[in-house]
């Protein structure tokens, strides 16, 4: 039986598309070879790679604006030190609102002068600061829009006058925003976009080439810019299905549409977190994430039948992160509102139990 896959990453992608790639696997567009034997620079991928790159751009409604896409490899952890050794020359802020921005930190502080203009690391960040104020002078400000393993989600975003540069590695194509008020997004595409092996980075071209420091070629945007992100063997087969999840989320409506399904999920979810008195919930109310939930049960002496019953029930990969403890139900994109109503049934279940 299929699970229900609440797993925070590598994560649930739609079955149309698992079944297109599997049959790609053994024989791509009739071509007689499987997209994993392919030459990236056959016109079959480079098609691939065009489609992907127009459609990132057409669903963030930021075409013919100045960004350029990229899919490369090393993670949205490669991004971290990316970002500073290509833009960072003096200072650059950073709002820390979890574990992978503190990771940014760490490696842009190798770069230059790092300013934590706000935190919530004092509160093993629960919730998203707010009523900050970002200093002059900045290369740029640093954000992370969804906090993947704390599950709090900025609802509003700084306006600055340098660049923002914002980490959607886990909410990127969920939700509408103005897309432009950012410079450079980049995620992780293993969150909410495809497979593991590749990362979206969406750059304003003309913040290249300001800093003076010599950057070696494959850490350089513009020489990916300029080959098209093909400079070197892409990572095919990843950006293959992530152009696949890419192509069904513009046939579900795009990102209007799953935004509205994914705050059903979220309500159901949440409701339940609410009104059942053995569940509390991790993030502070008007931070919670609509991509991950985190909470636990009020009493830990229930934690085995509960699992029992979610494991039973079909449900895959609820156990929250070993730094918050309890449970994480990550709720992407091609989660099915039934998925989550499986999961609050069981939760309700227990409370009739207990
Ligand atoms: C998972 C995650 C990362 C790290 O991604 P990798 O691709 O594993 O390097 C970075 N930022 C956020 C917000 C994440 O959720």
């Amino acid at each position: 039986m299929k699970k229900h896959n609440f797993s925070a990453g590598p994560c649930i992608l739609p079955q149309e598309v698992f079944q297109e790639a599997s049959k790609a696997v053994l024989d791509f567009n009739n071509s007689g070879l499987s997209i994993l034997e392919i030459s990236h620079r056959s016109k079959d991928f480079v098609d691939v790679m065009e489609e992907a790159r127009n459609l990132t751009l057409e669903l963030l409604g930021l075409e013919g604006q100045g960004y350029k896409t990229l899919f490369l490899q090393g993670g949205a952890s490669t991004q971290f030190l990316m970002v500073a050794y290509n833009m960072l020359q003096s200072k650059a802020g950073y709002i820390n609102t979890g574990t992978w921005s503190d990771k940014a930190v760490k490696e842009a502080k190798l770069f230059g002068e790092i300013i934590e203009v706000a935190s919530s690391k004092g509160a093993n960040y629960n919730y998203i600061p707010k009523g900050y104020t970002v200093p002059d002078g900045l290369d740029y400000l640093h954000i992370t829009s969804n906090n993947t393993i704390f599950g709090t989600q900025m609802k509003d975003f700084p306006v600055v006058d340098c660049p923002l540069i914002c980490d959607m590695s886990s909410d990127i194509f969920s939700r509408t925003l103005d897309f432009s008020k950012f410079d450079l997004i980049y995620a992780g595409a293993q969150k909410n976009m495809g497979p593991a092996g590749t990362t979206v980075i969406v750059i304003r071209e003309e913040l290249l080439g300001k800093v003076s420091r010599v950057i070696p070629s494959m850490l350089d945007y513009k020489t990916h810019i300029s080959k098209g992100s093909m400079f070197n063997t892409p990572p095919v087969f990843s950006v293959y299905v992530s152009m696949l999840t890419l192509r069904w989320l513009k046939a579900k409506g795009g990102i209007a549409a799953i935004e509205e399904l994914n705050d059903r999920k979220a309500t159901l979810l949440y409701s339940e977190i609410d009104l059942n008195p053995l569940f509390k919930g991790f993030a502070a109310k008007e931070d919670r994430s609509s991509m991950n939930a985190t909470f636990s049960l009020a009493d830990g002496d229930l934690k085995e039948t509960f699992d029992a019953m979610w494991k039973e029930a079909g449900i895959n990969g609820l156990n929250g992160h070993r730094s918050v403890g309890g449970y994480r139900a990550s709720m992407y994109n091609a989660m099915t509102i039934e998925g989550v109503g499986t999961l609050v049934d069981v939760m309700s279940e227990l409370e009739r139990k207990a």
